[in-house]
């Protein structure tokens, strides 16, 4: 049977997923969020910007050599040469659509720099209002789109496929389920950092995408890599909201419950050293007992009001005034490098499956990701995946419709804390060997009580993955820190993979 009503299902209302539902116009699309629309994406957060060579004095190859400097030795070069080539077009179809980027009195954009970064090239919305603006934005273009059916508060919770070719989807919510019948969906469900206990990330970042497309079939890449930003503020929020890292371009210093600058002692460059060696400085800090905290007394914190909104907002809500008291700060789950392993054209090893964003691996980041190349890389493969389809897959047809319905459960609200305790105590800015093995039998434990009451669990599949991988990589490389093999082995430079049926559950 061919495609009947050409329906192109994308899960996950993110930059990922609203960009594409847009470029794929005038075809019709199924959009599904397990929120409301506009809401429940870490996309919403981004605050710096989205990082593009669009200097005079800039150029792609000094995007992509400072890409694969951080990228720990692993980037795939081809693709992040693609995706950094296409940044600024696609940068420019954000403006068409009404994003409004910060620009200078001739009307030039105005170009920011980041750390890792040589030349100014981060465009951004009002200093740190980057992700809110491109969200409002594209929320109020979809909901104009009459090519975009919006389905909102259903979770995608099981891949249909047959010989390796997409066959459908299966969408629940707390009363329903539905099956789409479909030969072509886009995954676009972020993030993972919500298998950790404090992450940057919104409550819906739980790597279901990724458990539903392994247990689908599909190839995983570079799962063990998860990037740890430093400065995280540490007042019980979750999302635990973010202290841009500009803030310490700035002069701001972090600081122990001592007064001690403690950074200089893991790396000269203080607080201005990589975020992986930042992370681990504070990380341990804290293991010995001290509390950490990012000090913008003075100049910096009265500055805060006109050049940090976003940041001053939240000290002011919760009775931080960043003039005369340090912020509460921690390490905190920030971005995955790894994900669903994809080609040139976003394509999954899955026939039919396209995946986008940050539940993609496409290679761009290897080990680590330079700060705001995560946004660039969502936009342009949006574009690369929605001319892909339009040209490729539209047509194709649907190959069974072998459907079971499955059975999928949510984890309950106090395993899910308990896997948080496992990975952020294992798994995180530090491992090694006893405690990764630790962290895999307690993790595939919840998972067998799952499995024993007849219940399939996609989050508890993402973490076992990312376990498992970095049980694997017997090195440190990239935002992958093993205490027990501190040191890059040349023999491991290259990326990982791994498979459902490795997990051998
Ligand atoms: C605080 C913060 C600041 C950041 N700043 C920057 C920055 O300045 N520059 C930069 O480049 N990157 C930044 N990043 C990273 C970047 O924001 C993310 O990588 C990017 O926004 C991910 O976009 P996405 O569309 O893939 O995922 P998201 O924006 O997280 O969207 C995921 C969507 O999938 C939905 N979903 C999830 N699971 C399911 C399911 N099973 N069924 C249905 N729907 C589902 C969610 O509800 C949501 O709609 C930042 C991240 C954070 C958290």
């Amino acid at each position: 049977m061919k495609n009947p009503d050409n329906k192109i299902v994308i899960i996950g209302a993110g930059l990922a997923g609203l960009f594409t539902a847009i470029k794929l116009a005038p075809l019709h699309v199924e959009l599904i969020t397990s929120k409301s629309l506009g809401s429940g994406t870490s996309s919403q957060w981004a605050q710096a910007g989205i990082a593009a060579a669009m200097g005079k004095d800039d150029s792609t190859i000094s995007h992509l050599k400072d890409t694969i400097t951080v990228g720990g030795g692993i980037v795939d070069e081809k693709i992040a040469e693609l995706v950094i080539k296409n940044g600024p077009d696609r940068v420019r179809d954000l403006i068409t659509l009404g994003v409004t980027f910060d620009k200078n009195d001739q009307n030039e954009l105005i170009l920011r720099k980041e750390a890792a970064h040589q030349h100014n090239r981060i465009v951004s919305v009002r200093g740190d209002m980057t992700g809110k603006e491109i969200m409002e934005t594209l929320t109020s273009v979809v909901k104009k789109s009459k090519h975009i059916n919006v389905i909102e508060g259903y979770n995608a919770i099981e891949l249909h496929q047959s010989n390796n070719k997409i066959f459908g989807v299966t969408i629940q919510n707390d009363n329903n389920q539905k099956f789409l019948e479909t030969s072509c969906i886009v995954l676009a469900t972020g993030g993972v950092g919500q298998l950790f206990k404090v992450t940057t990330n919104s409550q819906e970042a739980l790597g279901d995408g990724v458990g539903m497309a392994a247990r689908c079939g599909a190839v995983l890449s570079d799962m063990e890599f998860v990037q740890f930003h430093p400065t995280a503020f540490d007042i019980g929020l979750d999302p635990a909201p973010l202290a841009t890292e500009a803030l310490r371009g700035e002069g701001a210093k972090i600081i122990n419950n001592n007064d001690d600058r403690f950074t200089f002692k893991y790396h000269e460059a203080g607080e201005l050293a990589p975020r992986d060696i930042v992370s681990r400085a504070i990380f341990n800090e804290q293991k010995n007992g001290n509390k950490v905290y990012l000090d913008c007394r003075g100049n910096l914190g009265s500055k805060m009001k006109d050049d940090f909104p976003t940041v001053y907002d939240l000290c002011i809500k919760n009775n931080i005034n960043p003039v005369t008291d340090p912020i509460p700060i921690s390490p905190a789950a920030h971005y995955h490098m790894g994900g669903i392993s994809c080609d040139e054209y976003g394509k999954s090893s899955v026939e039919g499956l396209y995946v986008c964003g940050e539940n993609a691996c496409s290679g761009i980041h290897g080990a680590n990701r330079l700060a705001s190349n995560s946004l660039l890389e969502a936009i342009v493969f949006a574009d690369i995946i929605s001319c892909h389809i339009k040209a490729d897959s539209i047509n194709s047809e649907i190959v069974n419709n072998n459907y079971t319905p499955p059975s999928v459960k949510k984890l309950d609200l106090s395993d899910l804390n308990k896997l948080r305790d496992i990975m952020t105590k294992y798994v995180g800015v530090e491992r090694e060997q006893k405690g990764l093995e630790e962290a895999y039998r307690l993790v595939k434990e919840i998972y067998l009580k799952y499995n024993r009451d007849g219940y399939k669990n996609n989050t508890l599949i993402t973490a076992l993955l990312i376990i498992k991988s970095a049980i694997n990589r017997t090195e440190h490389r990239g935002s992958h820190y093993r205490i027990d093999y501190p040191n890059k082995n040349d023999k491991l430079t290259k990326r990982s993979r791994i498979k459902f049926e490795e997990l051998e559950l």
